[in-house]
């Protein structure tokens, strides 16, 4: 009887192994083979554009009052001259005098227009930190290996490299099947009302609906991914939405000798306390189990083997993404208290206590859906809870001709890389554009720096000479590649 039960253990356990062994080992790679690229550059031409560009100072402030537009007008006059036959080519239109639509008429009225999409505008350099570049942020400086300055990475290298690639297919005598519409907003780094959600309304007027938008995004990058050797590309397929959480209690103030046993600051503190304990539901499905599905086969054995699994191993990832603040928000909508307003005089008890939860929401969840979370965990009646904010973005789809392309041109330009599909955890133009196209990707077509991403909007911002070159090939790609 006892042998019995111990073959009956070990039988199950070897079945376990086998299936699960053979699941990793069968895993199928999602990478399409990289094609060889044909196109010859003028790569010197191509860095002394971004350099000019990058010397206009086309900065957005929060406070639009601060903004000089003389510099923007002075942008797209250098792209007028810059672009000749881009401007002889293809219609331009203005919209709110400083973003612009060009529009390259297609060869098939009945194939979809698609759009690339990128802003001019960049963030300022913060007070004090100027002399803290190794060149100065608006000189345009080109050295060996790099073009530096604001907006190098954020984004003129989109505006430049689509732009670079439109004017060298005209130059070659392309003529695309579809409308080609590039998008190019001038205040995204403040939210893009202006800028990229104008041009959206203006889409929407027109009755032109995009197949699909690209706009700016997940960059190619190392060492990102456990378990995978090679630089890893993420296009975003979704971006998470962002809400502002309220939190009211009024009541007696009263004197300081005689508290109550919960005061306004007490109950408005402990249902932070009680919100950051419990946190939002985690996610496994939707963009970041994609993520997986894309990059688990190209995975080291170890990894692979748990990666293949996850109808086992989902709780323990789930666990270990939860445990780092960057993969917890690929994860779930995310906590972040950032004002708290109560009281104003040592002695006096407050007879209000407000605090603001930013929130950025999964596309999972939605504002109505956190509002009865959050009552829920905070349970307490006499808090008032308002959220105010944008729902997450919908979620793009990875099995069309669209993905396709894009993954296919990452792979030709960079055939090295693993592209995959990701959640957007910040903000872009995309967004906006989703009213006006049936799918929209966030991909920046570079191989990033590893410190890349806190150079963006901080300081000593540069590009590698040849990730400027490679987005050129990339769009062109790109373009040909759509069909
Ligand atoms: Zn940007």
């Amino acid at each position: 009887m006892k042998k019995k039960i111990i073959i009956s253990i070990v039988a199950i356990f070897v079945i376990f192994i086998g299936f699960t062994v053979t699941k990793t080992l069968l895993a199928k790679s999602k990478q399409p083979t990289a094609k060889q690229q044909t196109h010859t550059l003028d790569e010197n031409r191509i860095i002394n554009n971004l350099s000019s560009a990058v010397k206009i100072k086309t900065i957005s402030y929060e406070n639009r009052d601060q903004i000089d537009y003389s510099e923007f007008d002075k942008f797209i006059r250098f792209l007028a001259e810059t672009y000749p036959l881009v401007h002889e080519n293809l219609s331009l239109e203005r919209i709110n005098e400083y973003s612009l639509i060009y529009r390259w008429e297609g060869t098939n009225p009945k194939a979809r227009p698609i759009g690339l999409a990128a802003h001019y505008d960049v963030v300022p350099v913060l007070k004090g930190t100027e002399n803290d570049w190794e060149e100065e942020a608006f000189s345009g400086t080109i050295t060996e290996e790099f073009v530096w300055g604001r907006g190098t990475l954020d984004d003129k290298v989109g505006v430049i490299g689509i732009l670079e690639a439109a004017e060298q297919l005209v130059k070659e005598g392309y003529q695309p099947p579809q409308d080609i519409y590039l998008l190019f907003g001038h205040d995204e780094e403040i939210g893009g009302d202006e800028g990229a959600a104008k041009i959206t309304d203006y889409l929407n007027e027109q009755n032109i609906q995009l197949a699909y938008v690209m706009d700016e995004g997940g960059a190619i990058v190392t060492n990102m991914v456990p378990g995978i050797k090679a630089p890893v590309g993420v296009i975003g397929v979704a971006e998470k939405g962002m809400a502002d959480v309220t939190l009211t209690t009024t009541g007696s103030g009263g004197h300081s000798s005689q508290p109550a046993t919960i005061t306004n600051v007490g109950r408005i503190s402990k249902a932070i306390a009680k919100l950051e304990e419990q946190q939002f539901k985690a996610h496994f499905d939707g963009p970041t189990k994609e993520l997986f599905e894309f990059v688990a086969p190209e995975m080291s054995f170890g990894y692979k083997y748990v990666f293949e699994n996850t109808w086992l191993f989902q709780p323990v990832i789930t666990k270990i993404l939860l445990g780092k603040p960057a993969t917890a928000a690929v994860m779930r909508s995310t906590i972040a208290p950032t004002i708290f307003h109560a009281g104003e005089k040592a002695n006096v008890l407050p007879e209000k206590a407000q605090a603001n939860i930013n929130v950025r929401v999964m596309p999972q969840d939605t504002l109505e859906s956190l509002q009865k979370d959050i009552e829920k965990i905070i349970d307490d009646e006499a808090i008032d809870v308002t959220v105010e904010g944008n729902e997450a973005s919908p979620v793009s789809s990875t099995s069309n001709g669209a993905f396709q392309a894009i993954q296919q041109a990452a792979r030709d330009t960079y055939p090295d890389a693993i592209i995959a599909p990701y959640i957007m955890i910040a903000g872009s133009d995309a967004k906006h554009y989703a009213r006006a196209a049936d799918d929209t990707y966030r991909f920046l077509p570079i191989m990033m720096e590893e410190d890349g991403l806190q150079k963006m909007h901080g300081t000593n911002e540069r590009i590698t000479k040849d990730a400027m070159i490679k987005a050129v090939a990339f769009y062109m790609t790109l373009l040909q590649e759509t069909k």
